[in-house]
């Protein structure tokens, strides 16, 4: 893809030497240039796939391998006590990078990152929605 700017750090049209964590033939992990927290980690795969349901499942599998390695890297040597493992799938959920990929997002205690705020379902809207996915299931 032309213009994505993680194509073009795959085929090292834009430089990151300087974020750089680990690259193999599949795979290309690096700090993110805005963390959330120091250390923040993306993780991508090296061919171009917009979401995370155009991703074939062997990439998925090396990826979740990968945020496994990262995060125990992250917590045994960055100070940090957890991570949250975030994918913003497709523009309407933050994608802002159409190019596939997880970020691993170091955390500590009372570090005020938040999501969205949690709320109850409507009267019969859970039962709707459970039979809508289990029919598509
Ligand atoms: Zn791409």
């Amino acid at each position: 893809m032309p213009d994505c700017i993680f194509c073009k750090i795959v085929d090292g049209g834009i430089p990151i030497d300087e974020a750089k964590i680990f690259e193999d033939d599949q795979l290309i992990v690096f700090l993110d240039q805005l963390p959330v927290h120091p250390g923040h980690t993306l993780i991508t795969t090296k061919k171009h796939y917009a979401n995370l349901e155009e991703t074939p499942e062997e990439d998925l599998v090396a990826i979740i391998k990968m945020v496994k390695k990262v995060g125990k890297i992250i917590k045994d040597n960055l100070g940090y006590e957890g991570y949250n493992v975030v994918v913003n799938n497709d523009p309407v959920a933050l994608q802002t990078v159409e190019h596939s990929h997880f970020h691993v997002v170091p955390r500590v205690a009372n570090d005020g990152f938040r999501f969205l705020k949690q709320k109850e379902y409507k009267e019969g809207e859970r039962e709707e929605y459970l039979k809508k996915i289990k029919e598509a299931f």
